[in-house]
C-alpha cells in the first residue's frame, strides 16, 4: 500500500517534473528564439542630446555584433561627448572652466581638449569669423520661444564684446590645461561639437568592423557604407528648404558626412527681422540677412563640415567663397563640397556651389540652379 500509493506519488512527481521541465524548455527555446530574433533586428534609434535630436541606425548583418548592441556603444559614445562639452553638466570640462577663477588653469579631457584645438584653427583659418568663446554674446542674445524680449542695450553690449575672443583662452599643451585669461569669457562648443559627437559614434562602429550605418546629431550626420549593407543602396538624406518646412534637394551619401548650418532652425525675430542663433564674432551682432543656409559635405570628418559650415554662414557667400578659394594647398581634402544657399531678390533662393580637386584646392564659386539639386524623389 505504502509502494502502490507511493508509487504513483512518484509517478505523480516524475510527471509534474518532466511537465515542468518540458515547459520551461519551451520556454527557454522561445526566450532564447525571440532574444536573438530581436538581438539580429536592425536599429534606428531616436534620442534627445546635446539639447537636440539625434539619431543612430544600424542594419542587420553589419558586423558580428547585433545591431542593439551596436547602436548602444554609438549612443554611449554620443552621450560621452555630450557629457564633457555640453555647458551644464556637472561633469563637463566646458563647465568646469566657465566656471573657474580667471587665471586659474583647468585641466580639460583629451577629447575636450582636440575639439578646442581645431575651433581655434578655424578661429585662426577664418580670421575670427568662427570663435569659440562667442559665449557671453549668446547669452546677452538669448531667447526663448523665438522672440527677443528686448534688445541689449549698448554698455551691455561692449560689456559682452569684451569677453569674446579666442586669444581669451589661453592653452597649455603638456596637461591639456586651458585658462580663461579674462574674466566672464565663456567656451562655447556649440558650432562644432555635434560633429564630433558624430564622428566618435562613427569611430568606435568602424572598430567593430561595421560595414553599414548613419549617425546623426541635430542634423549633423556621417554614414558607413550602403544602406542595407554590402549591394544595398546609398543613405539617403533630406536638405531642408531654409523657407519652407519641406525638403529642398535628396542627397545621396555612402560614407561620408554632411552638416547643414542655417537660419531656419534657431532664430529670433525683432522688429520685423529676422536673427540667427549664429553670432558675428567681429560686430558683436547675431546675422542677419544673406545666407540662409550653408551644407557641407566631407569624405572623412563630420567635426570639420560642422565648423565649416557655421563659419561659411559667418562669412556669407562671397566672401566664404574667397575664404575657400584663399587656403593653402592640401588643407582640404578631394571631395570636399560646399552649397550656399542664400536669399537672393524677391526671397528667391540662390545656390552656390564649390568642390575640391585632387590638388586640394577649391573650384572657383558656381551659381547652380536650386531645382533638380541632389537627386529626385
Ligand atoms: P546648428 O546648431 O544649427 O547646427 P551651428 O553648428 O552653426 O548650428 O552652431 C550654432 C551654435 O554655435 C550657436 O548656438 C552657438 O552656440 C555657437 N556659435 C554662434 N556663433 C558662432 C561663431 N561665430 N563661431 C563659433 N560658434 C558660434
Ligand atoms: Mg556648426
Amino acid at each position: 500500500m505504502p509502494e502502490s500509493s507511493a508509487f504513483p506519488r512518484r509517478a505523480g512527481n516524475g510527471g509534474s517534473v518532466f511537465l515542468l521541465a518540458l515547459l520551461a524548455g519551451l520556454a527557454a527555446y522561445f526566450l532564447v528564439v525571440r532574444w536573438f530574433g530581436a538581438d539580429d533586428d536592425p536599429v534606428d534609434r531616436g534620442f534627445q542630446v546635446m539639447n537636440t535630436h539625434a539619431r543612430v541606425v544600424v542594419p542587420e548583418g553589419t558586423s558580428e555584433f547585433p545591431p542593439s548592441k551596436l547602436a548602444d556603444m554609438a549612443v554611449a559614445a554620443i552621450r560621452e561627448v555630450d557629457r564633457l562639452m555640453s555647458p551644464f553638466g556637472e561633469e563637463s570640462d566646458v563647465r568646469r572652466l566657465n566656471a573657474a577663477e580667471a587665471g586659474e588653469w583647468v585641466e580639460v579631457s583629451p577629447e575636450t581638449w582636440t575639439v578646442v584645438m581645431d575651433a581655434l584653427r578655424w578661429h585662426r583659418l577664418s580670421g575670427g569669423a568662427f570663435d569659440p568663446t562667442i559665449g557671453p554674446l549668446k547669452r546677452l542674445f538669448r531667447f526663448d520661444g523665438g522672440e527677443l524680449r528686448a534688445w541689449p542695450d549698448e554698455t551691455a553690449l561692449a560689456e559682452a564684446r569684451s569677453k569674446v575672443g579666442a586669444q581669451k583662452l589661453r592653452f597649455e599643451r603638456e596637461g591639456m590645461r586651458l585658462i580663461r585669461e579674462r574674466p566672464g569669457m565663456l567656451l562655447d562648443l556649440g558650432a562644432i561639437a555635434k560633429g564630433y559627437a558624430v564622428d566618435r559614434a562613427i569611430e568606435v562602429l568602424l572598430r567593430e568592423n561595421v560595414a553599414s550605418a548613419l549617425v546623426e546629431v541635430g542634423g549633423e550626420i556621417r554614414t558607413i557604407g550602403m544602406k542595407g549593407g554590402p549591394g544595398g543602396r546609398p543613405w539617403r538624406t533630406g536638405v531642408r528648404d531654409p523657407r519652407k518646412d519641406d525638403v529642398l534637394a535628396v542627397m545621396e551619401m555612402s560614407g561620408g558626412a554632411v552638416a547643414t548650418s542655417g537660419d531656419y532652425e534657431s532664430f529670433f525675430l525683432f522688429d520685423g527681422k529676422r536673427y540667427q542663433h549664429i553670432i558675428d564674432p567681429r560686430t558683436g551682432m547675431p546675422l542677419t540677412g544673406a545666407a540662409a543656409s550653408v551644407t557641407v559635405r566631407h569624405p572623412t570628418s563630420c567635426m570639420a563640415a560642422d565648423a565649416l559650415a557655421t563659419t561659411l554662414v559667418v562669412l556669407g557667400p562671397d566672401a566664404g567663397a574667397e575664404f575657400l578659394r584663399g587656403q593653402a594647398l592640401g588643407l582640404f581634402s578631394e571631395g570636399v563640397e560646399v552649397d550656399m544657399l542664400f536669399l537672393g531678390e524677391g526671397d528667391s533662393l540662390k545656390r552656390i556651389f564649390m568642390s575640391v580637386d585632387r590638388e586640394g584646392n577649391f573650384s572657383s564659386p558656381k551659381e547652380t540652379p536650386v531645382e533638380g539639386w541632389g537627386v529626385a524623389g
